[in-house]
């Protein structure tokens, strides 16, 4: 009798449900990492794999989220049609690059070793490891204050990188690439430079290892803020009202950022999820009309170029071989460019220079 009984029980007990995403990377990491690193003779590797393909996989979700979402959006109140969207589908392939294969691999694989690094430096010397419990402790116990703080000051953070890369000329040559889009979708948020990137993963790897993110944060954290931005480049008239507006970044405040009139050295809106950093530091624009964007001054290969000659125009302007077309940057700049909706633009707000 007692018997039954516990057989029945464990009949009743809820079975554990297998995690979709823990199956997929435990699948990729069997049949694809693994092998690979083997061939390569890299398997000192192996403990990190999984946690690599567990973050592409997210990656993976999230582009399919965005595209869920933005998508709609585009289709709903669209700003601009365009015939021809082959600069769009440029844009695709940034952000699978980015998303997929590049921000799992620095933000969880990279960011890892190095905290392991600092941390094991730190302890040798004598040192306690930087954390952001131990600067603030009553934070202690708070895990979800705790992860929106980390994310208030990555973004803030980010809001410095941006406005610096539009303040020095050889790394808006760069950021240019970002900017030169005249097609902008939700996909344009990856659309950077390589050497662009490079940096922007430096410094968010430098903030998140001086606050001490856990490294399983840090990269859904990063995922989190790349979710915002890329809805703040959607090609939709949309705005969140004058107080969400002010709370969260809109694609009318961002679209701000990539006007024709605001591209170059000194621009407006630099903000990626929280507009507080640009009305804390005197660059917010929230007028309620929506410009064109593009860069008059980085040339055609950088607009409706391919991947790689977007790429290879970016180092050449970086070198000064190639200027792009300075005069009608300046021309476009001088005349100023009618607002999408008709309404002039900078009304209501701080103007672009
Ligand atoms: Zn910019
Ligand atoms: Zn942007």
């Amino acid at each position: 009798m007692t018997h039954q009984c516990g057989a029945a029980a464990a009949l009743l007990e809820p079975v554990p449900m297998p995690d979709p995403f823990d199956l997929t990377a435990g699948w990729i990491e069997q049949h694809l990492l693994i092998p690979l690193l083997y061939q390569l003779g890299w398997m000192r590797w192996e403990d990190l794999s999984y946690g690599w393909a567990l973050f592409a996989v997210y990656g993976a979700v999230q582009v399919a989220v965005t595209y869920a979402v933005c998508l709609p959006l585009e289709r709903w109140r669209p700003l601009e049609h365009w015939p021809d969207r082959h600069a769009v589908g440029v844009d695709v392939l940034y952000t699978i690059i980015s998303r997929v294969g590049v921000l799992p691999l620095v933000t969880f694989v990279a960011f890892y070793q190095a905290q392991v690094a600092l941390n094991g430096w730190m302890t040798d010397q004598g040192w306690v490891p930087p954390t952001l419990e131990g600067l603030f402790p009553f934070l202690l116990g708070h895990p979800v204050l705790t992860f929106c703080l980390y994310a208030a000051i990555l973004d803030c953070a980010d809001y410095w990188r941006h406005r610096l890369s539009h303040m020095f000329r050889w790394w808006y040559a760069l950021h240019s690439l970002h900017h030169a889009q005249r097609q902008m979708t939700f996909w344009s948020d990856d659309r950077n430079h390589i050497l662009d990137d490079l940096i922007a993963f430096f410094w968010f790897l430098a903030i998140g290892l001086l606050i001490g993110i856990p490294p399983m944060q840090f990269p859904l954290l990063v995922l989190v803020l790349r979710f915002i931005e890329s809805l703040s480049h959607a090609n939709t008239r949309l705005s969140f009202g004058w107080l969400g507006d002010r709370l969260v970044i809109s694609p009318r405040f961002h679209r701000w950022h990539h006007g024709i009139r605001a591209a170059g050295r000194r621009s407006c809106n630099y903000g990626g999820v929280l507009p507080w950093w640009d009305m804390l530091f005197g660059s917010a624009d929230f007028s309620d009309s929506y410009a064109p964007t593009g860069d008059p001054g980085a040339g055609e290969a950088m607009a409706t170029g391919s991947y790689l000659s977007q790429q290879w125009a970016g180092l050449r302007r970086l070198a000064g071989l190639h200027g792009g077309d300075a005069r009608a940057a300046m021309a476009s700049r001088r005349a100023g460019v009618t607002a999408i909706s008709g309404r002039a633009p900078g009304r209501g707000g701080k103007r672009m220079v």
